[in-house]
């Protein structure tokens, strides 16, 4: 058996997002106001406090020159508390915090840096989508992704994400078509074809891989049962993709996503 790390953003089996964010920001920088010497202010932009709201005081964590200080700490303590200058986006019941130590610190360039959750508009973790797209750790390690999960992996990087300067026939034409208008230079036919055909390239690549390499028989294509591609019936800019796959082991694998194109 081999694998790879998760990158999946969708669990193909139950086609439910996977990967939620937890919104933690990590080590963001502030320094201390050179008036008050009390109030933290971002270093990014010193005209305010905090970048983005604080969801949760517990979760706020703070270093002081790469050591981490409790709030409790006889020089560096400190205490969250609200802005009250912070001015709110009318209606939003985002409500703003403010880091202040508890004396003054009158540190020449400290690095002072605080991890805390937010909310999810103000996430730069996951860019406000809600997701990460990226590796995912579960205690401690990488997830590893194996068999028919790590097939269906395999088969969307190589539809999503192939490039090749050196073999492009090997790879899938579906990224050249960002930026091209649907009806006009591209129907949802090419979509279709497009996935089909790097499939079928995928399939011939696993077979001269397996002559050298054993594989697990659940992460071999086999058969490409299906592909579809349909315009959405309520936005004509959505493409949804469907396609499952066949392993070696009887497993099938569903495959999905969607492309949004130029109107
Ligand atoms: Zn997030």
């Amino acid at each position: 058996m081999s694998y790879d790390y998760n990158v999946v953003v969708v669990d193909p089996k139950s086609q439910t997002p996977i990967g939620a964010c937890d919104h933690s920001i990590s080590f963001e920088r502030y320094v201390v106001n050179s008036d008050d010497f009390r109030t933290l202010n971002y270093l990014g932009n010193p005209a305010i406090n905090m970048r983005a709201p604080i969801n949760g005081a517990e979760t706020v964590q703070m270093w002081v020159g790469g050591e981490e200080v409790q709030q409790s700490d006889p020089t560096y303590g400190w205490s969250v508390v609200v802005d009250p200058d912070r001015v709110q986006f009318p209606n939003s019941t985002d409500i703003f915090y403010k880091i202040m130590f508890n004396k003054d610190v009158r540190l020449v360039v400290p690095l002072i840096e605080v991890s805390y959750t937010t909310r999810q508009q103000y996430c730069m973790k996951c860019s406000g989508l809600g997701m990460i797209n990226d590796f995912k750790i579960s205690s401690g390690n990488f997830w590893h992704i194996t068999q028919t999960d790590k097939l269906a992996q395999k088969a969307l990087k190589w539809i999503l994400t192939s490039q090749c300067s050196f073999y492009p026939s090997f790879t899938c034409i579906l990224k050249s078509y960002i930026g091209k208008k649907l009806g006009i230079q591209l129907t949802e036919t090419d979509i279709q074809t497009s996935v089909l055909n790097a499939l079928s390239l995928m399939q011939q690549v696993q077979q001269a891989q397996g002559t050298v390499q054993s594989l697990d028989p659940s992460e071999i294509l086999k058969d490409i049962v299906s592909v579809t591609a349909a315009i959405d019936p309520n936005d004509p800019t959505i493409v949804r993709i469907n396609a499952t796959v066949s392993s070696y082991s009887g497993t099938t694998a569903p495959l999905g996503f969607t492309v949004r194109v130029n109107q």
